[in-house]
């Protein structure tokens, strides 16, 4: 089973959750950090890490021999990553997506491909987790490539928990796709419902079902539980606000870690999400 943990809004304590399940569950489980542009996993879960292997996109490289300057790869090319000029052609390599598009259409076959690296993957175990993530280098923009390289690793025969970076844009996507239940983090404040329900219909366009879990409980009001209600999402936890809590999360301490009692009570939250996920897989309506 895949189990992404997304939230709309940054700082929910979606690490804090992702961690706390892995930490709880122990065995067969495989912990991705999706979230490739800040990850912090490894700090609450502190893996030893015993493989890297670099993540790269094909970019194009011009041979100005043949090359004839007819401008068609600078128009076809949707990311403005090319501008030919009347005697060269300029390639503007943090632009590139790789899709390979111009060096296809070239009419005289003036462009092939080079590699460039945009990122790592680091793989390790912190005790019998398996954990994953993976890092974008600093300045670069394109994250799906590094998501999709840290999720070539799921191993479909352990519980897969991703955690993913907040928002709702592409790599978000990218990291929630193809997860049989999606645990939403959110917060009961108008901040937070208003990310939750953007985070709610990006996931639902994916087809996969969702659930909240409510950290903070007790900071705001109520309209997240009426929001969800209404939208037929179950709530399946409330993290109250705790400065024991927020005391461990800031020193990176799993809270399953620091407050023992904590583990019954996120191994019933995995069993909850498994009710989610087969719910929807049986047909009925869940979220
Ligand atoms: S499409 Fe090919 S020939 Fe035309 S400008 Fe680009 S590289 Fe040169
Ligand atoms: S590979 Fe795609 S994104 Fe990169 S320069 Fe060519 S057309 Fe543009």
């Amino acid at each position: 089973m895949i189990i992404s943990v997304a939230s709309g809004k940054g700082g929910t304590g979606k690490t804090l959750v992702a961690t706390s399940l892995a930490v709880s569950l122990e065995n067969q489980v495989q912990f991705l950090d999706c979230d490739v542009e800040e990850p912090n996993a490894h700090i609450f879960l502190r893996p030893v890490i015993d493989r890297q292997e670099v993540v790269a996109i094909p970019i194009p490289q011009v041979d100005e021999q043949k090359c004839t300057f007819c401008g068609k790869c600078a128009e076809v090319c949707a990311y403005s990553a090319l501008a030919v000029l009347p005697k060269t052609v300029l390639v503007f390599p943090e632009l590139c997506h790789g899709c390979g598009a111009c060096s296809y259409l070239c009419p005289e076959g003036a462009i092939s491909e080079v590699e460039r690296g945009i990122g790592i993957v680091e793989m390790g175990h912190s005790g019998d987790i398996e954990f994953i993530h993976g890092k974008l280098n600093v300045g670069e923009a394109m994250a799906p490539p590094v998501i999709r390289a840290v999720k070539g690793h799921i191993d479909p025969r352990k519980t897969v928990l991703i955690d993913v970076s907040p928002g709702t844009s592409c790599p978000v996507i990218e990291a929630v796709r193809g997860s049989n239940v999606c645990l939403l983090v959110t917060e009961p404040t108008p901040f937070g419902l208003n990310d939750l329900a953007l985070a709610v219909e990006a996931i639902r366009k994916l087809s996969i079902p969702c659930a909240v879990l409510v950290n903070r409980a007790g900071v705001g009001d109520t309209k997240v539980e009426e929001y969800c209600r209404e939208a037929d999402i179950p709530v399946l936890l409330h993290i109250p606000l705790d400065t024991e809590i927020a005391r461990l999360y800031s020193r990176g301490i799993p809270l399953v870690e620091g407050m023992p009692r904590w583990r019954e009570v996120f191994l019933k939250l995995f069993g909850d999400i498994q009710d989610v996920a087969s719910m929807q897989h049986n047909g009925r309506k869940v979220s």
